[in-house]
């Protein structure tokens, strides 16, 4: 790997970030052998533990792109940040920070305990199963396809295409989330859900088996670094106070229970799913010129093998390398 730090002042061209980001993904792909893909959903665990992909674009267009950059897979739980954001534009901030909570639980993402443990008013936040659960039961509409159909209308905003489910990986969790569905049936004894529990669930499995790629999580993360604009067509995707609440849930609650880790090493609003993905919004920085992507940028990542917290371990790893080289905290 390049070692030391690099003249960034020297360089800034596409060709020569490429480089570096080249070396670097090579150098952490070897690290996808610390952790496991997931295979509590049988499906996921198809998913080649070797892969390891990032996209980078940047305020002007500029893309970085580098290793496994095609290979699609299902959001999971980064879902949970789209849901929250449509559920907040169709029902409003204030009646939706009413039904769930913006704290961090320090506990698992599946965690059931610390609902029960606390004696909660509502659900910790949308980014765990719990609050992602309660908030789709609260999107409009009586069918989860009607449910799915405002989470797709917002992706196809965002990616200027209409992402596909991918029905195999919705079939798989349906079938084995049994942990989802307790918590699903505690949500329902305590009063948090606002619609029909299976209709819930099914809106929840389907949200989380949209497919992606790693470009289009680079672009989500640019329009929430950009307060929820499309600074490319100049239009607003989502109000900035959404973007904005989106953005602090993901810095202090997007890695579970590791997400103080995630915020002290990294520094970057981020989300990550189990089957591998991270969706990162770097703000613009005006603290050093020489620096790469200084107006801001959108980073995608994916690499399915996860540490114990059931985040990439490697696409962490190469997070917090690339955010360390080019100063991208955003502290
Ligand atoms: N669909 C997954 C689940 O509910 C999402 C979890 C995740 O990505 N961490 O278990």
């Amino acid at each position: 790997m390049v070692q030391g730090t690099a003249n960034w002042n020297t360089g800034q061209t596409q060709e020569w970030l490429q480089q570096y980001v080249d070396d670097w993904v090579a150098f952490y792909r070897k690290h996808t052998d610390d952790g496991e893909v997931a295979s509590y959903i049988p499906v996921l665990a198809k998913a080649d533990p070797n892969d390891l992909g990032i996209s980078i674009i940047g305020k002007s267009g500029m893309t970085v792109r580098s290793g496994d950059t095609e290979t699609p897979f299902t959001m999971q739980s980064i879902s949970k940040v789209i849901s929250f954001i449509v559920a907040c534009m169709e029902r409003g901030v204030s009646y939706m920070l009413d039904r769930v909570d913006v704290e961090p639980s320090g506990e698992a993402f599946n965690s059931i305990m610390h609902l029960e443990m606390n004696q909660v008013q509502k659900p910790f936040n949308p980014l765990i199963n719990a609050g992602a659960i309660t908030v789709s039961s609260i999107l409009p509409g009586k069918t989860s396809d009607i449910r799915l159909e405002s989470i797709f209308r917002l992706l196809e905003q965002l990616l200027g295409y209409r992402p596909a489910l991918n029905v195999d990986v919705y079939e798989s969790e349906r079938d084995s989330s049994m942990r989802n569905r307790a918590i699903g049936y505690y949500l329902l004894e305590t009063g948090f859900l606002e619609s029909d529990l299976n209709v819930t669930l099914e809106t929840y499995f389907k949200q989380c088996s949209i497919d992606v790629t790693i470009d289009d999580l680079a672009r989500i993360g640019m329009v929430l670094a950009n307060d929820g604009m499309d600074v490319k067509k100049g239009e607003e995707i989502i109000p900035r106070q959404i973007a904005r609440i989106a953005k602090v849930l993901m810095l202090t609650c997007g890695m579970y229970d590791a997400s103080g880790k995630f915020a002290t090493y990294v520094g970057i609003p981020a989300k990550s799913g189990v089957s591998g993905g991270i969706v990162a919004a770097v703000p613009p920085r005006v603290r050093d010129e020489a620096m790469p992507f200084t107006d801001g940028c959108g980073i995608g990542v994916y690499g399915p093998a996860l540490g114990d917290k059931g985040n990439s371990i490697a696409g962490i790893r190469l997070l917090r390398h690339i955010a360390n080289q080019w100063d991208l905290s955003i502290f």
